[in-house]
C-alpha cells in the first residue's frame, strides 16, 4: 500500500515548513520514504482546516490508485466530509480545465478522449487512408499495425513536449530527416482530423487544458502535485497556466523511472527558474525506515548502501528454486512475523518467465497473490492460460506451428507429451507443416480423437469470429471448450475458485475490449502483450484483495510494504539495457545520439529504477537471482546488488527441520521415519504424524522406477531419415536421439525464422504468387516481418535490412530473370531399407543443357560445409538420381549452395561444384557410401537404445546441455547408488 497518510509519524521540521508554506512556488525534493506525499497531504489538511475553499485547492498524483488512496487518506484526517476535495490525476486535472473552456478552445461541446486502444485504431485508420507517395521513405511500411503503433507514440510524445507539426518539420528539415519531415505532416493532418471531430488524445488533452486555462481565471488557489520527477512539458505548461497563489511540487529526481513513457526529469530541475520566486524545501528524515534507525539497520552492509532496510541476497541454481525459497520465506514472515498477506510484496523487473514462475511456485505454496496490473495478471494465471492460447490460435495463423504444442497438452488438447509428439511426428511424415497435427488423430485412443476434434471445431468457429469481435470469440471457446465444464466443476474448491475468478476477470477485460474501436482477437492481444511501452490495460483495483503483490517494478513506484522480495537480480534483466529503441527519437531531431550513450542512459535509468524497488520495504528487503542464468555459465549476478554491498548467500533448501506447511511437515516426517539412525522414538512419532496428514503413500514417486514403457522406441518400421535427422546423427547421438527422436528441440529462434521467411517468400515469388521484382519482394517481406520474433527492436531492424536491402535484391539479381525448373521440390527415395526424404529449394536450367540444383542459405558461408562435402547437397543430387518421378531434371552438371547475404564480386556468393560425367559417378559414389553408413548407423542405434553424447560433438548450437552429462548441468543432482 502506498504511505498515504497524514498522521502516521510526526513531522519533522522540513515537512512542518511545507506545510506552513504561503503564496509561491515550492519544490519539495527528498529521497524515497523521506516523507512528501504525507507533507502534501498534511499540507492539504492544514489548508482547509485554515478555511480553504475545498473545491479551490488541488492535489494531483499520479495514478488514480494513488487518488484513491490520497482521498482516503485526508477524509481519515478531516473531521467533516468534504464532497468538493480535489485529488486527482494530471488527466483529470486536464479534463476538467479542458471542460470548462471547450468553447475558447473551438469545440463545440467537451471533447471525447481517446483512450489508448482506440487512439491506435484511429491511428491505423488514418494512416490506411494516406497516399503512399505522401510518404517517400515511410511509404511501405503505412499499411503496418507496428509502424501505426510507432506513430502513435510519436503524436503522444510530441504533444507531450509540447513540439507543434510545424516545430517538428523545422527542426527534420534543420536536421535533415526526410522521415520526421513526412511524420510531421501527417501530425499536423491528424491533429486537424481530431479537431474536426471534437476528440483528443490524452497528450493532446493536457496541452489543450494548458490553453485553456491561460485566458481563463485561476480556477485554483492551491495546487499541489506529487512524483513530480516523472512530469512533462505539457504538465509544466498547465501548471504554469493555471497560475495558483500556491503551487508545491513534490519530488525525487532519484526516483525518475519514467522516461520510457515520455516523461522527463527536466522540469523538476527547472522548477526554481520556470516558477520565479520558486523556494526549496529537501526532506531528509527517512521515516519509512524510522524503525530501523536506532537499531543500526545497515550493520554489514556497504558505505554505499542507500538508506533504507537490510538488503540481503540468496542465490540459487534454478529459477524454479528461487520461485520456491521466495514463495516459502512469504510463508515465514506472514506466519512467524505475524505479517499479512497484502503486507508483502515481489517485485519482478518485468512480465516474463520471472513474474509468471513467481505466481506459479506461490500457488503451488497455497499463498494468495494479487497482480494488480491488469494484462499481467491474465497472462500470468493458470486457469485464464487455455483460453490466451486458443485466442492466439484463432487470430494468429501465422504461430501455430509454434503453438501446437501447448495446444496439444495444455487443458486444450489435454493429451500427453508423447501423444502430442506422435502427432506431430505424423504430421512431419506426410511432409506437413507442424500445425497439421491438430487434423489428424493417429495413434490416439476414441476418446482422445474425440476430444480433439471437439477442439478443432471450437478452434475453427472462434476462427470465424476472430477479425469481427474477441467478445463473440472468447464466448464461443467459453461455452465449447471442455475445460470451461472442468473450470465451472471445479469451482467447489476454494482453489479452484481461484480459477473461476480468473476467467472472470479475462471476460471483463475481453467485455471492455469489445466495445473499442478494434474489437478484434488481434486487437485484444495486441492490447495485453503490448508490455510496458505499449497500451495495456491498465492497472486493476487491488485495495482490499488479501495476497502478496506481485508488481512489476514500475508498478511497484510509490508503494510501500513490510517486507519485499525483488526477484531476478541477474545481468540482463536488471539491469535490462535491450529494450527496443522507439522508431521515432525525438532527441534525434536536436543531435544524433550513440548507441554508447543511449546505453549510458539506460543504465542510469535501470539504477534508478532498481534504487525504487529496494526502497519500498518497511523492514526488510530480499534479493534474489539465480547463477548463471546469462547462458555464460559465469556470474551473472546483477551489478546493482554489488553496488549496494549486498551479501549473497545460498538460497535456504529443505528439508527444514521446523516446517512451515502441511506439505513440509509431511517432507519432514517422510524424512524422519525412513532413516535407520534415527531414534526409534522420533521414527513412530513421524509415523504418527504422517497418519494425522492423512498423506497418500502411493503418491510417493522417488519410491519408484523410472518409468518403462517395456516396448522398443522402435518396432520394427523402416527408419525414416532426412538430411537434418542425419546432421545431427553425424554431430552427436545423445542430441539426435533428443531432438529427432523424441521430439524435444524447442523452438529454434529468430535466425531459423528469417530462414523460414526467405525461402517462403522464395517460393512463392517462383510460383508467381509474388511479382518477380524487388519491389514486391521487399513489400511482402516488410508486411509479413513480425518483430516480436527477436530479442529487440534493433535486432530486428538489423535482420529485416539484411533481408529486404540485401538478399532479395542480391536473389531478384541472380535469378530474377531465370525462373526455375522446379522449388521446394518433395522427394522420397528408398535407400538400403530406409526411407530417405526431404525437399530441394531449387532446380535451375543450364544454358548449356542440364540442371543444378541450388540450396538457399541464409546463414553464415564460414559454417557451411564446402560443396563436394555437404551432405545436404549430396542427398539431393542422390534424389534426382533415385527417385524415377525426377529423372526429367537430369543431367544434374552441377550442386550449389547460394549464400544470400554474403557477397563475393558484388553478386551472391556461390559455391559451386560442377559435375561433369567423370566426376559425377565418383561424387555419387561418395555421397552413397557416406548415406549408407548414416543409415547402419540409425539402424544400430535403434536395435541397441544406446545413445551416447559424442565427445567430439560441435555443442555450441545444442540445447540438451541441461540433459546431457558432458555438462556439469546434465550430470545426476543424486547418484542413485550414493543415496542407498
Ligand atoms: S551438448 Fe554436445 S555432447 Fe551433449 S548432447 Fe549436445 S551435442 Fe551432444
Amino acid at each position: 500500500m502506498r504511505a498515504m497518510s497524514t498522521n502516521s509519524f510526526p513531522m519533522d521540521a522540513e515537512q512542518r515548513r511545507v506545510l506552513s508554506h504561503g503564496d509561491g512556488p515550492l519544490l519539495v525534493t527528498g529521497g524515497p520514504g523521506t516523507g512528501k506525499t504525507a507533507a502534501l497531504l498534511g499540507r492539504v489538511v492544514r489548508l482547509l482546516e485554515d478555511g480553504a475553499d475545498p473545491e479551490r485547492v488541488v492535489l494531483v498524483v499520479r495514478a488514480r490508485r494513488d487518488r484513491r488512496a490520497a482521498r482516503d487518506a485526508l477524509l481519515r484526517s478531516l473531521d467533516r466530509s468534504l464532497p468538493g476535495l480535489r485529488a486527482t490525476t494530471l488527466q483529470g486535472l486536464a479534463y476538467d480545465a479542458v471542460g470548462r473552456g471547450y468553447a475558447e478552445l473551438g469545440y463545440a461541446g467537451p471533447p471525447a478522449i481517446l483512450a489508448a486502444a482506440d487512439h491506435l485504431a484511429r491511428v491505423r485508420q488514418l494512416l490506411d487512408g494516406e497516399d503512399a507517395a505522401d510518404w517517400p521513405v515511410y511509404g511501405g511500411m503505412l499499411p503496418l499495425r507496428g509502424f501505426a503503433d510507432e506513430v502513435r507514440q510519436f503524436l503522444v510524445r510530441a504533444q507531450e513536449a509540447l513540439l507543434s507539426p510545424e516545430d517538428i518539420r523545422e527542426r527534420a528539415d534543420a536536421a535533415g530527416h526526410r522521415g520526421f519531415v513526412e511524420l510531421g505532416s501527417f501530425y499536423r493532418r491528424y491533429l486537424d482530423v481530431l479537431a474536426s471531430k471534437d476528440e483528443v488524445d490524452f497528450a493532446g488533452l493536457v496541452v489543450q487544458a494548458g490553453r485553456a486555462a491561460e485566458s481563463a481565471p485561476p480556477a485554483f488557489d492551491h495546487v499541489l502535485i506529487d512524483d513530480y520527477q516523472d512530469a512533462t512539458f505539457a504538465a509544466e505548461g498547465l501548471l504554469l497556466a493555471l497560475r495558483p497563489a500556491s503551487l508545491v511540487a513534490a519530488g525525487d529526481a532519484g526516483s525518475h523511472i519514467f522516461s520510457f513513457q515520455g516523461t522527463t526529469v527536466r522540469p523538476l530541475e527547472r522548477f526554481a527558474t520556470t516558477f520565479a520566486g520558486a523556494t526549496t524545501v529537501a526532506l531528509q528524515t527517512p521515516h519509512r525506515f524510522a524503525a530501523l534507525r536506532g537499531g543500526g539497520g545497515q550493520a554489514g552492509h556497504a558505505q554505499a548502501a542507500p538508506p533504507g532496510p537490510p538488503v540481503e541476497g540468496w542465490i540459487g541454481a534454478h529459477a524454479s528454486e528461487e520461485h520456491a525459497a521466495v514463495a516459502r520465506e512469504l510463508r515465514r514472515v506472514h506466519v512467524r512475523d505475524a505479517v499479512a498477506w497484502s503486507d508483502l510484496a515481489v517485485i519482478v523487473r518485468r512480465k516474463g518467465p520471472d513474474l509468471a514462475g513467481v505466481v506459479r511456485a506461490m500457488d503451488a505454496a497455497r499463498i494468495p497473490s494479487v497482480v494488480p496490473e491488469t494484462d499481467l495478471a491474465l497472462q500470468a494465471q493458470p486457469a485464464t492460460f487455455p483460453y490466451l492460447l486458443a485466442l492466439r490460435w484463432a487470430a494468429r495463423p501465422e504461430e501455430r506451428d509454434t503453438l501446437i504444442e501447448p495446444v496439444l497438452v495444455s487443458d486444450l488438447g489435454t493429451l500427453s507429451p508423447a501423444a502430442a509428439r506422435g502427432l506431430l511426428r505424423a504430421a512431419a511424415a506426410a511432409g506437413e507443416a507442424p500445425a497439421a497435427a491438430l487434423e489428424t488423430d493417429d495413434g490416439l485412443s476414441d476418446d482422445e480423437a474425440t476430444a480433439l476434434r471437439s477442439l478443432r471445431e471450437t478452434l475453427d468457429r472462434a476462427e470465424d469470429a476472430a477479425p469481427r469481435s474477441v467478445l463473440d470469440a472468447f464466448s464461443i471457446l467459453w461455452r465449447d471448450l471442455a475445460c470451461s465444464a472442468r473450470l465451472v466443476a471445479a469451482a467447489e474448491t476454494p482453489d479452484g475458485r481461484a480459477g473461476l475468478d480468473a476467467v472472470r476477470s479475462l471476460a471483463d477485460a475481453v467485455e471492455r475490449c469489445s466495445a473499442r474501436t478494434d474489437p478484434s482477437v488481434a486487437g485484444f492481444l495486441d492490447l495485453i502483450e503490448s508490455g510496458e511501452e505499449g497500451l495495456g490495460l491498465g492497472r486493476g483495483d487491488d485495495e482490499g484483495d488479501d495476497g502478496v503483490r506481485v508488481l512489476t517494478a514500475h508498478a511497484a513506484a510509490g508503494r510501500e510494504f513490510d517486507t519485499v522480495v525483488v526477484c531476478g537480480l541477474v545481468e540482463g534483466n536488471f539491469p535490462s539495457i535491450s529494450r527496443p529503441e522507439p522508431m521515432f527519437d525525438l532527441g534525434a531531431l536536436d543531435r544524433a545520439r550513440r548507441q554508447s550513450e543511449r546505453n549510458r542512459e539506460r543504465l542510469e535509468d535501470e539504477r534508478r529504477l532498481f534504487h525504487v524497488a529496494i526502497t519500498r520495504a518497511r523492514r526488510r528487503t530480499l534479493l534474489t537471482a539465480v547463477e548463471g542464468t546469462t547462458g555464460s555459465g559465469g556470474d551473472a549476478r546483477s551489478r546493482f546488488a554489488d553496488e549496494i554491498g549486498v551479501t549473497w548467500s545460498l538460497l535456504p533448501a529443505g528439508p527444514y527441520g521446523d516446517p512451515l506447511s502441511v506439505a513440509e511437515a509431511e517432507m519432514v516426517w517422510r524424512r524422519d521415519l525412513a532413516r535407520p539412525d534415527e531414534p526409534a522414538a522420533a521414527r513412530l512419532a513421524a509415523l504418527s504424524g504422517i497418519g494425522a496428514l492423512g498423506v497418500d503413500p502411493s503418491r510417493w514417486w522417488f519410491q519408484r522406477d523410472w518409468t518403462d514403457t517395456e516396448r522398443p522406441l522402435h518396432e520394427g518400421e523402416a527408419a525414416r531419415v532426412s538430411y537434418s535427422r542425419l546432421e545431427k546423427l553425424e554431430n552427436c547421438a545423445l542430441q539426435y536421439v533428443l531432438g529427432e527422436e523424441l521430439g524435444l528441440e524447442d523452438r529454434a529462434g529468430y535466425h531459423a525464422w528469417v530462414g523460414n521467411l526467405v525461402h517462403k517468400l522464395l517460393e512463392e515469388c517462383e510460383e508467381g504468387k509474388i511479382e518477380r521484382t524487388e519491389e514486391a519482394l521487399v513489400a511482402a517481406a516488410n508486411e509479413r516481418w513480425r518483430p516480436r520474433e527477436f530479442p529487440s527492436r534493433a535486432v530486428s531492424e538489423a535482420f529485416r535490412g539484411a533481408v529486404t536491402r540485401r538478399m532479395l535484391p542480391a536473389w531478384v539479381r541472380e535469378y530474377g530473370e531465370n525462373p526455375s525448373l522446379a522449388r521446394e521440390l518433395r522427394f522420397e527415395f528408398s535407400f538400403d531399407g530406409a526411407t530417405v526424404a526431404g525437399y530441394i529449394d531449387r532446380v535451375g536450367a543450364v544454358q548449356t543443357g542440364g540442371t543444378i540444383i541450388t540450396d538457399y542459405k541464409t546463414g553464415k558461408k564460414s559454417n557451411t560445409a564446402a560443396p563436394e562435402e555437404n551432405l545436404q547437397l549430396g542427398i539431393y543430387y542422390l534424389a534426382l538420381n533415385e527417385v524415377p518421378e525426377l529423372a526429367r531434371y537430369l543431367p544434374v552438371k552441377a550442386v550449389e549452395l547460394a549464400f544470400l547475404k554474403e557477397r563475393s564480386r558484388g553478386a551472391i556468393a556461390r559455391a559451386q561444384l560442377p559435375l561433369t560425367p567423370s566426376s559425377a559417378g565418383e561424387y555419387r559414389a561418395g555421397m552413397r557410401e557416406r548415406l549408407l553408413g548414416l543409415v547402419h548407423r540409425v539402424r544400430e542405434l535403434e536395435s541397441s537404445e544406446n545413445y551416447r553424447p559424442s565427445p567430439a560433438a560441435n555443442c555450441f548450437h545444442c540445447r540438451f546441455k541441461p540433459l546431457c552429462p558432458m555438462f556439469p548441468e546434465g550430470r545426476d543432482v543424486i547418484t542413485l547408488e550414493a543415496a542407498t
